[in-house]
This record gives structure tokens, sequence and C-alpha cells, in this order.
């Protein structure tokens, strides 16, 4: 017997934990930018998943390699070897210019991996003493949800009632480059940012600022660790965000979200072999990370990538959208921002919040979601075309002027 959406809205009301406070439409099935409900209601999708779905939902390449492999082999753990991990690796290296990588499963693991990283490259190349690394981050930071990724978490709820915390981070304002400068000690030996802070409502940091960040580090020998795990991958017009200045280059990179294409949770730190090279066997590890299913699947999610121009398409219809949404008239709009297909629209104290817009645009068959109560994101998958721009411009235009 099928459920009806209610039915199953109730299901999970009842027994699932509530750490999360979703819109009510109970999604069955989707292709490209398109979801439908279980009612069989269809709604452009411009939210991606934060980002992991730039390929669209179910890619027809993706589920062919995805099948194909599914039928053959899944899981070895690394304790084997499989024939689709160093070509995975091959190509992630490759393509993003490092000599090595580190595969995880959520974007979360990959920061762990990538502080564990750093802290080890401290101790043994930068000679800091036993127990005294610092990393600095930065306000308003999102970098995922483990107790050490909390400790240098600024929003108040991500951390209530989880301590004792993790030591050894600092905690500067963003986009400030003095203020980095003033955290470094002997003894920092990475900093870890976003390019451009996603979850805290799409914050551009000024002009330079990665840069500049770039070049303390290289200063001080030590290590820029950029997140872009949802600025990656195309979503912000470039391949990766930090290619927006000149000599951003991170030494780790650090992805997740769009690497498998929505399919399955893949992630890595990619690094030269001075800072990845600091691991031994034994020294970290994950029974999923690297598993042939994962590989196969990123590399068909990358090759789509680059096959289906997806960068070019991004800066492109991004620039349409946010020129045609700078258009509309409305006295709830304080502020549009943000580069390529990651654009947020912060509405004013007065608008109530952007939830209710979020309920508006979903009956007119948009879903996005608000972020940081008064921002509403926009980010729809990158193979988004110029007619469904348009159409969905219109939804938004006919919600936020209303
Ligand atoms: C989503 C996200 C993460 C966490 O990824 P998970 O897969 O949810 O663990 C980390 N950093 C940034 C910038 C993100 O957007």
């Amino acid at each position: 017997m099928k459920l009806t959406s209610k039915q199953l809205i109730q299901l999970e009301d009842k027994f699932s934990a509530k750490n999360y406070h979703p819109l009510d439409v109970v999604i069955t099935r989707g292709q490209g930018v398109w979801v439908y409900d279980v009612d069989g209601k269809k709604y452009m999708d411009f939210l991606s998943a934060y980002s992991a779905l730039n390929q669209g939902h179910v890619h027809k390449k993706i589920l062919k390699a995805a099948k194909q492999q599914l039928a053959k082999l899944t899981l070895t753990s690394r304790a084997f070897r499989n024939e689709q991990f160093g070509l995975f690796c091959k190509e992630i290296c490759q393509l993003a210019g490092f000599e090595m990588v580190l595969p995880m499963n959520s974007g979360a693991e990959a920061v762990e991996t990538a502080i564990k990283a750093a802290r080890k490259w401290g101790y043994l190349k930068k000679k800091v003493k036993k127990n005294k690394a610092e990393i600095i981050t930065c306000e308003n930071n999102f970098h995922g949800r483990t107790i050490s990724i909390v400790s240098f978490s600024t929003e108040k709820q991500y951390r209530d009632g989880f301590g004792p915390f993790t030591q050894g981070f600092k905690i500067v304002k963003y986009g400030d480059i003095e203020a980095i400068k003033q955290a470094v000690t002997k003894n920092t030996v990475g900093v870890l940012i976003e390019p451009i802070q996603g979850e805290a409502g799409i914050i551009m940091p000024p002009k330079g600022y990665l840069s500049a960040v770039a070049k303390i580090c290289k200063k001080n020998n030590i290590l820029l660790m950029l997140d872009e795990i949802q600025t990656g991958l195309g979503r912000t017009g470039k391949l990766f965000a930090y290619q927006h200045e000149d000599k951003a280059k991170p030494d780790m990179l650090i992805l997740g979200k769009a690497l498998s294409g929505g399919f399955y949770p893949v992630s890595v730190v990619l690094a030269n072999k001075k800072v990845l090279g600091v691991f031994n066997p034994g020294d970290h590890g994950s029974t999923f990370g690297g598993n042939p299913l994962a590989g196969a699947i990123a590399r068909s999610a990358l090759k789509v990538i680059q096959e289906e121009k997806l960068v070019d398409n991004a800066a492109k219809m991004g620039n349409y959208l946010k020129s045609r949404l700078k258009t509309i008239k409305s006295s709830w709009i304080k502020e549009i921002r943000g580069i390529g297909l990651l654009i947020g629209i912060e509405l004013t104290k007065a608008s109530g919040g952007a939830r209710p817009f979020c309920e508006a645009l979903k009956a007119e068959g948009i879903l996005c979601k608000e972020t940081h109560k008064t921002v509403l994101r926009l980010a729809p998958p990158l193979i988004i075309n110029k007619n469904q721009v348009d159409m969905a411009f219109e939804k938004i235009k006919k919600v936020l002027e209303k």
C-alpha cells in the first residue's frame, strides 16, 4: 500500500530524531534540476542538497557507472587494493593539481583528516612541541558536526550541550587579514578557511583576502587549508573558488558533496607529498574510504563536470540569475550577493525571516532552504539552463514582491 505524504511525514516525525526542520515535501524521484513528490507534484531543486548535486539528480552517466560497479564489486576495505582506487586518485590529483589524495566519506571526516594531517606535519616537519599545535579558524565557520569541528564553531547551537571540546584552535574574524597575522604564533600549523562562508549565509570575504592569507601562510611556514566542500567543483563559476584570486592555491584542499554527484558520500583531502606524506600505515583510516563504488561514482561525477562544461555554465547562469534578481523591487530584500550559482538573498529583519519565503516558494514549485534565519540560499544544479533560470526567476520575483 502506498503511503500518502502526510502519513510519511508522521512516520518521520514519530521515529526520527529531530535534528532537522525540513520543509514538508516528501520527494520520491529526481531528474536533472527537477524533483517529484509522492503526490506527483513537480519542483525545481534550488538547494541541490547543499551543493552535492551540482551534476543534477540521477545523472544518466553517473548512474551507469554506479550500476556497473554496483553489480561487480562494492567494498574491499583498504586492507586490499581495488581496480578503481588508483585511477580515482590519479584523476582527482591531476584535475586539482596536487600530488596526493586521502579519501574519506563525509565532508566532516575529510576536515578531521585535514586537521590530523596539519598537526602531524607540524610536529614532524615544523618541529612544533608535542601537543602545542594551533590551527587558526574563522568566526561563523561551518566545517561539519563532529566534536572536534564544533570545538571551533562560533554558532552557539552547534556547541550547546556537546562539551568538553577539543583544544588547539584559535578563532579570528573572517575576512580580516590583520586578525590572522596577529593570531599566528610559532605553534601555528594551519589556517582553515572557507573561500566563501556558505552556511553562514553566503558571506564573501573582501577581494584579495585568500591571496593575502596564502602569503601569510607561506611566510610563516603554515599550511593553508581550504574547505571547498560547498564552493568547489564548479559551484562558484570556477572549478575551485580559490581560483577567483591570484596565488591563493592552498596546501590542502578539502572536497566532498558534489564529488559524488549526490550518489554516495565521497570526500577527499588533497595535498602535496610534503604534507600527506606524513601518514604511515595505521595512522589514520576509514572502512569505506576509497572503496570501488565510491571510486567509480566519483570518477564519473568528475568527468561529467568537465564534459558538460558545468563550470562555465555555473558562471554564465549565475551572472544571469543574479542580474535578474537585482531587478526585483521588494522592501524585504536587504542584499543580494554571491558568485556563480551560489547566491544569497539577505532579507530584512522586518521580513519575518526567510522560512516563510521558502514555504511560499515551495508552493510555487521551487525548493530552497533558509540559512541563518534571514538568508535565502539559491544554489540550483549547475546543469540548469536559461529557460529554467527564467522560470525560477519569475516565481522568486512573485514571492518576493508579494
Ligand atoms: C557540508 C559542509 C561540510 C560537512 O560535510 P558533511 O558531508 O555534511 O559532513 C563541511 N564544510 C562545508 C563548507 C560544508 O558546506
